[in-house]
């Protein structure tokens, strides 16, 4: 199977939706609040997150099941 191995999770706004850039060595830990560069609103670590943790899970599932597709389609061939 063909599953890429990088999958980009984008962290964003939850007010704006702009991409979360901190600090490249913040590091930030449950309870904080990422200010957001764009609109200057405080995001919830935790929600920020659980946001960004569906997106990849819905990435992933996308890349699973086209590989799952290709996977069937080689088998049809033989
Ligand atoms: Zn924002």
């Amino acid at each position: 199977m063909n599953i890429p191995d990088k999958i980009n999770i984008a962290v964003v706004c939850l007010f704006c939706g702009a991409a979360l850039e901190g600090p490249e060595n913040a590091v930030y830990s449950s309870g904080d609040l990422i200010k957001c560069a764009q609109c200057g609103e405080g995001n919830d670590y935790d929600s920020v997150v659980e946001v960004a943790k569906e997106k990849g899970m819905e990435q992933l599932k996308g890349a699973v099941q086209g590989a799952i597709k290709e996977t069937f389609k080689g088998l049809l061939k033989r």
